[in-house]
């Protein structure tokens, strides 16, 4: 189902918009999601930087080269370090200012003589699910699928809870830890434990 989602980091200076496809959810267990996030894995939805828009703030990137050599840039919030999506830091990244495009750059100076700009090129952002806030569901919203610059719902569209983005497959399971697949055998309340 295509969707529009709404997102912000916890200190809410990062804010954004995007349309996306709800069940391409997914969770990731390698050991990279592991590190990056403190926990057991991350559940990510690729949306494509087109549709993307960032309404407020400035990410923060860092690199990581994965085995095969690929650079992924991982852009978070500078201020509370929430993270927002990854993409491929050697194509072209979009800077957003305002939900407008306004500015296309590159990685590398090297890299902006060599590489045109092209709309052949898809370029994925995978979107981390834990910043979601509101999902909506776009066949109840708009006819076209242009991603526009209000950050506001009107009263008629089907809001739906962000934590319907449900995740439809699981990958890097080779190293995911093993009690991912017991959690309902894990003793569960509804707020912290009292000690
Ligand atoms: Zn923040
Ligand atoms: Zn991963």
């Amino acid at each position: 189902m295509q969707v529009t989602i709404w997102g912000s980091c916890h200190c809410q200076k990062i804010r954004y918009k995007a349309l996306a496809l709800s069940e391409a959810v997914r969770i990731c267990h390698c050991t990279d999601c592991q590190k990056l996030s403190g926990s057991a894995f991350r559940v990510n939805l690729p949306v494509l930087q087109s549709d993307f828009r960032l309404l407020q703030g400035i990410l923060k990137t860092y690199i990581k080269t994965t085995d095969k050599g690929k650079r992924r840039a991982q852009c978070f919030c500078e201020n509370c370090g929430t993270q927002i999506y990854a993409t491929d830091a050697d194509s072209m990244v979009i800077e957003h200012t305002n939900a407008e495009i306004t500015t296309l750059h590159y990685a590398s100076n090297a890299e902006k003589e060599s590489v045109q700009p092209s709309t052949d090129i898809l370029v994925y952002y995978n979107i981390r699910v834990g910043t979601v806030d509101k999902v909506v569901s776009d066949n109840r919203v708009r006819s076209d699928n242009t991603v526009g610059s209000d950050n506001t719902v009107g009263s008629d569209n089907m809001v739906e809870s962000a934590i319907s983005l449900t995740p439809a497959y699981q990958q890097w399971c080779q190293s995911a830890r093993q009690w991912v697949t017991m959690l309902d055998d894990i003793p569960c309340f509804a707020q912290n434990k009292l000690t």
